[in-house]
């Protein structure tokens, strides 16, 4: 009869639990690494718009505000920064809830035809801005996806903009729906741009990662729209995937559930 050895029975549990409590620790100190970096770039993010609209009054109550013309741009600047201000915090309010889990979905039954064909009329007046044209491809009648509305319209807005702000002027983006076997729909936001070049490719979906700094700070980015886009998506279940080339234009995709 065997009855095995006690000792390495124990040995064996004692070696299972350390190396348990071990991956909590680096579980731990991650997070708080991640916290700690976090907290570093929002502080970093927060403070330039503060300064800026800070240095504006200043100025104008140190004298400025006497010349009517440089009144009203410095106001407008000022105005400009606290815009980019209030979009941040807003951003960093639905990031943070995103990533802890707070954010509950709401699943139903959402035709994506007309959340699309609702955010082009919203975002009119900036395409026309910029003197771009946006078209829906997609087969005819109403596409029902299994879908958080608001968050949904959150995360088309977020592509349809980018493509917009970071394309060309007379440009054009097209916004795809496609079926995808019996079970999805692919949806596609492809803009015919500058792209982005390959060794940014895997950092856009990073929190603040631009590639061109100024040019996001100008066009009033955050640098947190992709990143609450992946986010958004990954409570779906879904990726999103990107494909650029260089003076062609920059594609990004992902899959829904059909309903
Ligand atoms: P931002 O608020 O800066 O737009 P995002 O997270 O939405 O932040 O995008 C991150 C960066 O990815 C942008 O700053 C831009 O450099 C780049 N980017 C996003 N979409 C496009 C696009 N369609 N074409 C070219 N570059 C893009």
């Amino acid at each position: 009869l065997k009855t095995g050895n006690p000792f390495k029975k124990l040995n064996d549990e004692i070696f299972v639990y350390v190396a348990k409590k071990q991956r909590e620790i680096d579980e731990l100190k991650r997070m708080e690494q991640f916290r700690r970096e976090f907290l570093a770039d929002v502080s970093h993010e927060l403070k330039t718009p503060i300064f800026a609209a800070q240095g504006f009054i200043h100025t104008l109550i140190d004298g400025a505000v006497d010349d009517e013309f440089v009144r009203d741009k410095f106001l407008a600047k000022a105005a400009r920064s606290l815009d980019g201000l209030d979009a941040l915090v807003k951003d960093l309010v639905a990031l943070s809830q995103l990533e802890t889990g707070e954010l509950r979905m709401h699943f139903e039954r959402v035709d994506m035809r007309q959340l699309i064909e609702e955010i082009f009329e919203q975002l009119e007046s900036l395409a026309r801005a910029r003197t771009t044209s946006l078209r829906l491809k997609a087969p005819q009648g109403p596409i029902w996806v299994k879908a958080d509305r608001q968050r949904m319209t959150q995360v088309m807005i977020n592509l349809i903009q980018n493509a917009v702000k970071y394309g060309n002027d007379n440009g054009r983006v097209i916004v795809a729906l496609d079926e995808d076997g019996k079970k999805h729909i692919q949806v596609s936001v492809k803009d015919d741009g500058p792209g982005i070049p390959p060794e940014h490719l895997s950092r856009i979906f990073e929190r603040f990662y631009r590639v061109e700094k100024s040019r996001s700070k100008e066009q009033g980015g955050t640098g947190l729209g992709l990143a609450i886009v992946k986010h958004i998506l990954n409570a779906h279940k879904s990726k999103i995937t990107v494909l650029s080339r260089l003076e062609k234009g920059t594609e990004f995709r992902f899959k829904l559930d059909k309903e």
